[in-house]
């Protein structure tokens, strides 16, 4: 139980990576919150989670709109008092080529999967700061650091999340809190299920470990910059079963 005490926000976890880095993150004795945007799933993965013996606080945050996210953040001091561990996992896909690209898909992609991270991650650094301790990991994407075609708004994001992840580490080394990026390759989810089954073929059989990643692979890297890696900041690793394009 190496996070027996500690308090961890996962953004997006109503469901796929974020929902199963809570349950590692809360297998290690965290106290959790989950967020999402869909009250239903938010309420049902709040009460499954609770249910398995975990100590949950279940918050409906949009992580585009900052109203919502001091709210959340309001609420996690009221009922647990601070916080520990911030996962900016929240994401989504508009995928087009470049010229069939819409300024609307690009700005909803960049909203949430980067701005939203500089929103989150300012309020929980206040009370990280306080605290003189934390752990801020983003989800990036390896499309973020080699670049996919048809997800320029993406990896724009993506890249971004990489940047912001190196330089939060370098301001905020000095109050004993890191920030590292685990850049995920091709995982099993919803995200990737709607691509459909052809797609999905032709991905997996560049992978060198021949197989989709699931959202525990992931879960496990985030945990090391958790719960271990108190020398490591500024980093981004890539969980992508060594496919490196
Ligand atoms: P899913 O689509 O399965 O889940 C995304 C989660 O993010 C959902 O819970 C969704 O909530 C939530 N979310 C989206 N927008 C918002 C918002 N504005 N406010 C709050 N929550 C929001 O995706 P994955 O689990 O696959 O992806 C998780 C992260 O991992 C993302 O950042 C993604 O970019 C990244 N990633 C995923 C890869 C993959 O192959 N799957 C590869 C590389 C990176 P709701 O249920 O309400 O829609």
């Amino acid at each position: 139980m190496k996070l027996a005490d500690k308090v961890a926000i996962v953004t997006g976890s109503g469901r796929g990576i974020g929902r199963s880095i809570s349950e590692a993150l809360m297998a290690e004795g965290a106290s959790i919150v989950i967020n999402d945007m869909n009250e239903e799933l938010c309420k049902a993965t709040t009460e499954e989670l609770t249910k398995a013996g975990g100590k949950v606080l279940g918050v409906v945050c949009n992580v585009t709109d900052s109203a919502s996210i001091e709210k959340m953040v309001a609420e996690v001091m009221e009922k647990f008092g601070r916080i520990d561990v911030l996962v900016n996992n929240a994401g989504i896909t508009r995928d087009n080529l470049f010229m069939r690209m819409s300024e609307e898909h690009w700005q909803a992609v960049i909203d949430t999967n980067l701005t939203s991270a500089f929103k989150v991650t300012q309020p929980v650094l206040k009370v990280m700061s306080k605290q003189r301790s934390g752990r801020i990991v983003n989800i990036a994407s390896t499309t973020g650091v080699h670049g996919n075609f048809g997800q320029c708004n993406y990896a724009a994001a993506k890249a971004g999340l990489i940047g912001f992840t190196k330089t939060i580490a370098l301001e905020y080394a000095s109050r004993n809190i890191t920030s590292n990026a685990v850049a995920p390759g091709f995982i099993d989810t919803d995200m990737t299920r709607k691509l459909g089954e052809e797609i999905i073929k032709s991905y997996t059989d560049k992978i060198p470990l021949k197989r989709m990643g699931t959202p525990a692979d992931i879960a496990e890297a985030v945990l090391f910059f958790v719960t271990g890696g108190s020398y490591v900041t500024g980093q981004t690793l890539e969980v992508n079963g060594g496919l490196y394009t």
